[in-house]
């Protein structure tokens, strides 16, 4: 991948700018500086701008609606969006199973949830771990039994409990990884369906983070019904979709751009912070681990960039993701100490809500207020999308063959 920007790219970049600056909603702006939390309405303004100018899912093949960028227009598109700042777009449709529809669904699938994935009408979430069945996902439990309904239909009747379920609050649809036959290997008894959440016998349960959000939730399904034409893939195949997925989601969560800019604000906020009279900033010893951030930063940009340019020849994310997860949610971790140390006192409030309004607990610089929450927040990052000392056992395994 060449690296220099040709003249196209930097007009590329120049009129993605354009856009953003012009398109970006400024009440979405006002409420990301403010640090408040999104709503649902906030995640799918930003996503119906981007759909209706054709730039949803730049990641995708043309023929299913993808723009057909090179990997250099990616990866400015990706470090444009990351500079505004702009509400992330939720990855469970557009980046996880709408890869797995478009490679393993059938047409019908694609012609009927492809397009609703794009224009943001459907809201997904991923119904894969379980108590006790997280970093051993092939151990999950949720039962599909199938049957014929008196329509003379195929169906599955579906029992079980999913876990940690993202956004579930608001899906419209789930894709659920569930037992097909017990009997099996672990791995090979498993399918693929996707659910719709309106189903009777679904029940999401919210989960309250350590910072007070609610972000996860857990998922009962009791005698659900389930057509057998919502399952992707072959019955008991479902192992295959969910590791293309995974490989899929775990490149997207290394966000190196937004973390180049992360660096940038805490920069920002040790210029304003005074230790011992002079700048946290001219700290030798703070400087050194803003140094050294900076350092790693650019080596994972770097294997980023190397798996975008393979991804573009045909070679999809393979091990490697792991390697960009465990690099890329370390960085993200680290990040946030650092944010929290220049912040120092005034970073101890922690509950989003206690630094708003006419609070006394609301002191010092507004940037500081904000940084516990994410702190806290931020230690998913290395749990999510398989846990990093999963993602050393693979790199282990499938990397240095040991
Ligand atoms: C904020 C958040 C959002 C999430 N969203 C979703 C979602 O939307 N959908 C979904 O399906 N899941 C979601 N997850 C679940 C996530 O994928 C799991 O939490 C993760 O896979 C770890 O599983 P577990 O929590 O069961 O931990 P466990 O598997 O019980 O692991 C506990 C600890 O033991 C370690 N460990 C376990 N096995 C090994 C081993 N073989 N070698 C070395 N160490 C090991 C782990 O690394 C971890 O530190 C989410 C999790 C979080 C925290």
């Amino acid at each position: 991948m060449d690296l220099n920007f040709s003249a196209e790219d930097i007009a590329f970049r120049d009129e993605v700018r354009a856009f953003i600056r012009d398109h970006y909603p400024a009440e979405l702006r006002e409420k990301i500086d403010e640090g408040e939390e999104m709503a649902k309405e906030d995640f799918l303004a930003w996503h119906k701008i981007l759909h209706k100018k054709g730039w949803i899912a730049p990641a995708w093949p043309v023929e299913y609606g993808g723009t057909g960028w090179t990997a250099t227009q990616r990866y400015i598109w990706s470090e444009e969006t990351a500079r505004a700042d702009t509400v992330r777009l939720m990855p469970f449709g557009l980046s996880m199973v709408g890869p797995v529809i478009y490679t393993f669904g059938t047409p019908e699938q694609k012609a009927k949830f492809l397009p609703r994935i794009l224009s943001g009408e459907d809201w997904w979430c991923q119904g894969y771990s379980e108590p006790g069945s997280g970093s051993d996902l092939a151990s999950l439990r949720t039962r599909a039994e199938r049957f014929t309904g008196d329509d003379g239909k195929e169906y599955y009747r579906v029992n079980g409990q999913k876990t940690w379920t993202t956004m579930a609050q608001h899906a419209d649809w789930g894709f659920f990884l569930v037992r097909t036959d017990p009997a099996a290997k672990m791995q090979e008894g498993i399918s693929f369906l996707l659910i719709d959440m309106k189903t009777p016998g679904i029940t999401v349960r919210p989960i309250i983070t350590l910072g007070g959000e609610h972000e996860v939730n857990e998922v009962w399904l009791e005698d659900v019904i389930v057509p057998v034409e919502n399952r992707v893939f072959h019955e008991n195949k479902g192992w295959t979709c969910a590791k293309f997925l995974l490989a899929h989601e775990r490149t997207g969560i290394a966000g190196v751009a937004a973390s180049k800019r992360n660096v940038e604000r805490i920069k920002d906020v040790a210029r304003a912070t005074q230790d011992g009279g002079e700048a946290l900033l001219a700290n030798p010893f703070f400087k050194r681990k803003i140094a050294e951030l900076e350092v790693d930063l650019a080596a994972l940009e770097y294997t980023e960039l190397r798996t975008l340019a393979g991804e573009s020849s045909g070679k999809g994310p393979g091990p490697e993701s792991s390697l960009l997860k465990i690099k890329g949610t370390e960085i993200q971790q680290r990040l946030t100490e650092l944010a929290l140390e220049a912040a120092g006192t005034y970073g101890a409030p922690y509950f989003r809500s206690m630094g708003e309004g006419d609070n006394s607990f609301a002191v010092g610089p507004d940037s500081a207020r904000r940084v516990a929450p994410v702190y806290f927040n931020m230690r998913k990052t290395s749990i999510y999308g398989g846990s990093n000392e999963i993602q050393r056992n693979i790199i282990a395994k499938m990397v240095l063959g040991l």
